[in-house]
């Protein structure tokens, strides 16, 4: 079998297009804040496609830069004059921060209406509960791909490989809350490959280059890769050996070309909804 190749960039343009049309009928700019601190170069670029992605789509992108040696009082003030502007309406720092800055410190001090990363406890905890409001952008943009392509998450073996914040805890309970069956292994699973070769939807979030080998994979299964890994000689490559497992799947994400712009074009669907959402109250 050769998989389907799903077409990340197809389905994030399509997205991005209905964000911007429904940014054009608002009557309003919805404002997007990116904060970014210190010069990671990865975060850098990170930030310059979503200030690029945001000011296309219609939105009123500022990006704010603080030096590295910014201190977190300094940070939290910043996030405060953020929460306390009626212009802006989403709120993104990017992560990693420089040492010495507590990630948990900077989130919290997001006001959740305007968490567009939905990172905040108090959107953790929604989702948990099954009832998302804001949802992080990479696991609600795959949950999107799935449905573009005609997954069907209800009754399906789910396994999401990763247990991050980020990634692999809020998609496990978007595909529970779309009635899969969720398995969250990660790096002290039994018998990872066993575990894998159950799922009908495999979604690997580690960071490890390449983990997910072709006899891993169930026949006909959905592989999605989140894992964005550079290699010593300069190549980019996903948590999954992409070629051996394309013989296998069904379908499958590329890297790159596949999560990332769905993680993207999600980011602008949130500064959206936290605009209704902020301006229906
Ligand atoms: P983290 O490092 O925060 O989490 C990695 C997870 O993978 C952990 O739960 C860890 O387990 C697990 N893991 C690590 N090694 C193994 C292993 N050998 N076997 C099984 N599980 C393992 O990473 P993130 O979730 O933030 O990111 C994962 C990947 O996705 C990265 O490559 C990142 O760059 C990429 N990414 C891509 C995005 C996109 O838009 N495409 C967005 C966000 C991330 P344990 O908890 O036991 O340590």
């Amino acid at each position: 079998m050769t998989a389907r190749i799903i077409d990340g960039k197809a389905i994030a343009a399509a997205l991005r297009a209905d964000v911007a049309a429904k940014v054009a009928a608002a009557g309003f700019t919805p404002g997007l804040a990116v904060v970014l601190v210190g010069e990671d170069p990865a975060s850098a670029v990170y930030v310059r496609t979503k200030d690029r992605a945001a000011r296309e789509a219609g939105i009123a992108a500022r990006t704010i830069r603080l030096p590295a040696g910014t201190s977190q009082a300094d940070l939290l003030a910043t996030i405060r004059a953020l929460n306390e502007d009626p212009a802006i309406d989403g709120i993104l720092v990017q992560l990693p921060l420089p040492p010495g800055i507590a990630p948990e410190a900077v989130i919290e001090a997001i006001d959740p209406d305007k968490d567009v990363d939905g990172f905040h406890p108090v959107n953790v905890g929604h989702l948990a509960d099954g009832r998302p409001t804001l949802v992080p952008c990479t696991p609600l943009g795959i949950m999107k791909m799935l449905r573009a392509i005609g997954v069907t998450a209800s009754g399906a073996r789910a396994v999401v490989v990763g247990r991050s914040a980020i990634v692999g805890r809020p998609m496990a309970r978007l595909l529970l809350s779309a009635d899969a069956t969720v398995t969250v292994a990660h790096s002290r699973t039994r018998d990872l490959p066993a575990e894998c070769r159950r799922a009908d939807i495999l979604i690997a979030a580690t960071g490890r280059p390449e983990l997910v080998r072709a006899d891993w994979v169930q026949p006909g299964a959905t592989v999605i890769d989140v894992g964005i890994n550079r290699l010593a000689d300069g190549r980019l490559v996903g948590d999954v050996a992409f070629d051996a497992c394309a013989a296998v799947a069904g379908a499958i994400t590329p890297v790159p070309g596949g999560v990332g712009p769905m993680t993207v074009a999600c980011l602008l669907e949130n500064t959206l909804t936290a605009a209704l959402h902020r301006r229906s109250r």
